[in-house]
């Protein structure tokens, strides 16, 4: 049985949570505000990346392993919690895109049933789209979940669970050192002494880390959304066109996303975003022209180089992991990422091939550190 303190209450922190609970270790999960309140619940929730096909194996590997998850995860939690995150498996559309012949070369590597479409096809799918596109890539079994539900669901299991300690609105916690080795973590006046320390705080998880000497080249970049309310069925599908995407949700509300700003840690949203996303809407959606959004917003993305997330030990600090750095994807690699997390601090079997997320070689020591 082991101590196990993990700074960061979002999908990578509270599910890093849910898989070492499960093995019997005990853990504190310290989180500066109330639990999934940052990126993991302003992301939209697609449970694939954004152009598949474009990714390194590393995010197929993790994406895939999640794929096959997450209906049985949205089950469990539903069941356990009564709050169900919508695991929907409703489609997407990739319209008229330029890649296809890429697309379908990596669907058939990878078993995926992607195929390509005609506008026939197209409108019988989605009737309520824009005219005039022409062809388009189809994967009927793509999911979307309701992030901001699967959070408050995980919130509510780990309240549950006897081995788990919560502790929300903590302030911002901090490493604690003992000798140059992690003892610990401080949040909120307390020392919290741990045998091993989980770093899931996202895009700030930089930030921490520098405080050891070791630079992470983890970035915030800033997306907003704009959110829409229709009838439910409305929208049947998710569709995708030069990078924007609307994503139904079972109740009629259809999330339009996103923007990439590199703002620093600036969430703040923006009438230039707005016009532009509500542009893109129009343009796929019609009838959404005469609509206010009811609502806008801006999250933070943990930025990595290529989207490979960093899981692991890191090799200057025995007992300290990181599980972050997840950029686009975190939502849909983040069941198999904590998976693997858990499985190598118990030194279990790996779900996948743990190299390619390795820290080791990827942190470089500051030249002004202690
Ligand atoms: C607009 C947008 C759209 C997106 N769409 C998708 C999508 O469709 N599919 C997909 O897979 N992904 C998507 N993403 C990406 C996804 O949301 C992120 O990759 C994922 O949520 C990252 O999870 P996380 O737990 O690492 O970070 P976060 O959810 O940001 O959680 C980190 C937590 O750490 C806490 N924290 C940080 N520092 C400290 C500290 N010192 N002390 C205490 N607590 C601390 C923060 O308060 C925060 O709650 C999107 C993101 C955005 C912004």
């Amino acid at each position: 049985m082991q101590d196990i303190v993990i700074i960061g209450g979002g999908v990578i922190g509270c599910l890093s949570a849910l898989n070492l609970l499960d093995a019997g270790a005990r853990v504190t999960l310290v989180e500066r505000q109330q639990v999934g309140r940052e990126a993991s619940w302003a992301g939209g929730g697609i449970v694939s990346p954004l152009y598949p096909w474009r990714y390194p194996p590393a995010i197929s590997r993790l994406a895939d392993w999640s794929q096959g998850f997450y209906p049985q995860l949205g089950e469990q939690l539903a069941k356990a919690t009564a709050i169900d995150p919508e695991v929907t498996p409703c489609g997407l559309l990739w319209l008229d895109h330029a890649e296809q012949d890429d697309a379908l070369d990596w669907a058939a590597r990878q078993d995926k049933p992607l195929r390509r479409v005609d506008a026939e096809f197209i409108y019988r799918q989605v009737p309520v789209l824009a005219e005039g596109y022409r062809s388009a890539l189809w994967q009927a079994d793509l999911a979307n979940v309701r992030n901001p539900r699967l959070m408050a669901a995980l919130r509510t299991r780990l309240a549950q669970m006897p081995g788990c300690r919560l502790l929300e609105h903590a302030g911002d916690a901090r490493l604690w050192l003992e000798q140059g080795k992690v003892a610990g973590v401080q949040a909120g006046g307390q020392r919290l002494a741990a045998d091993a320390v989980i770093l899931a705080t996202g895009a700030w998880s930089g930030e921490l880390l520098a405080e050891l000497g070791l630079g992470l080249p983890v970035q915030p970049v800033k997306g907003q959304m704009l959110l829409y309310k229709s009838e439910p069925g409305w929208l049947r599908s998710m569709v995708l066109f030069e990078s924007r995407y609307a994503i139904p949700r079972r109740d009629g509300h259809i999330l339009l996303g996103s923007t990439l700003e590199h703002e620093g840690f600036d969430k703040t949203t923006t009438a230039q975003a707005l016009d532009s996303l509500h542009a893109s809407a129009v343009r796929l959606l019609p009838a959404l022209a005469g609509q206010q959004p009811v609502r806008q917003w801006a999250g933070l993305r943990p930025g990595s180089p290529d989207g490979v997330p960093y899981i692991g030990e890191v090799p200057e600090y025995p007992g300290l992991w990181l599980n972050t750095g997840h950029f686009r994807n975190g939502l849909v690699l983040a069941p198999a990422s904590c998976r693997l997390l858990a499985d190598l601090m118990l030194r279990r079997q790996p779900v996948v091939d743990p190299v390619p997320y390795r820290v080791e070689g990827r942190v470089q020591r500051l030249a002004d550190s202690p």
